[in-house]
């Protein structure tokens, strides 16, 4: 029998209150299912504790970030303080980024925040995980404006140009999610570009479900259905995909 093909989860909110009944039901689905580790991106300091004891729970297969979501409320200044006492507890700074979807008022504010977390990731040598919403323009300028940057560009939705552009300015690697899945996404087109090196799978739980389970609560678990899509997209096994994207994961987040 041929060993599972051993996935990582990269983006998993398994601390939002949507998991709170059943996280470790979750978390062993997710085993089952060959999803190894889980990265749980932090959002905003109402959630960092519930964060942290999670992965306190799951040492080696669940890990926390540290940052501020760029459509959430709060200081950044208590990531900072976090990351200053308590380094080893986080592999990533993150969730940042800009969102001018949600929030064209606070592009100046998350502009601000996200070089924030450039100069945090600096610091303390930790890739990054960037939220991108309509504007990929301004994150290619900032970007490009701060070379040797290393991290994951979560849920990417841009074009095959972004790509290059994105990965030309330092260490980036690029979240695949369910979005790959659906019908009418662009995306497929854009994986077809790719390199299976620049990629990680995400799931982004509990949204974006992937085909068939679309708008239902999305797990871990659902990690090989994106494989498989990025798979097909590229002419290749599951099992290629498994091992490229966890190599890619495991590299960047040094776990
Ligand atoms: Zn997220």
């Amino acid at each position: 029998m041929n060993t599972p093909p051993i996935y990582t989860d990269t983006h998993t909110h398994l601390f939002s209150e949507e998991f709170a009944a059943d996280a470790d039901d979750v978390i062993s689905r997710a085993c089952d299912c060959g999803v190894g580790k889980m990265i749980m991106p932090a959002v905003s300091p109402q959630s960092y504790d519930a964060m942290e004891a999670l992965a306190a729970r799951y040492p080696g297969r669940l890990f926390a970030t540290m940052g501020l979501h760029p459509t959430e409320q709060g200081d950044i200044e208590e990531a900072a303080r976090r990351l200053e006492h308590h380094r080893d507890r986080y592999v990533a700074i993150g969730e940042c980024g800009l969102d001018l979807y949600h929030h064209p008022e606070t592009s100046e504010w998350q502009q601000e925040l996200l070089n924030r977390h450039f100069e945090l990731a600096r610091c303390y040598d930790l890739p990054l995980i960037i939220h991108t919403r309509e504007a990929m323009s301004l994150m290619r300028q900032m970007l490009g404006q701060n070379e040797g940057l290393r991290g994951v560009m979560h849920g990417f939705s841009g074009t095959a140009d972004d790509y290059r552009a994105i990965r030309s300015t330092g260490d980036m690697l690029f979240g695949i999610g369910g979005v790959v899945t659906f019908k009418n996404s662009h995306l497929p087109e854009v994986v077809a570009a790719m390199s299976l090196d620049d990629m990680v799978l995400e799931t982004d739980s509990p949204y974006l479900s992937p085909a068939p389970f679309r708008g239902k609560r999305n797990e871990s678990c659902r990690i090989p259905l994106i494989a498989a899509k990025i798979a097909e997209i590229k002419g290749c096994s599951v099992e290629e995909v498994a091992r490229a994207t966890t190599a890619n994961a495991l590299r960047i987040f040094r776990i």
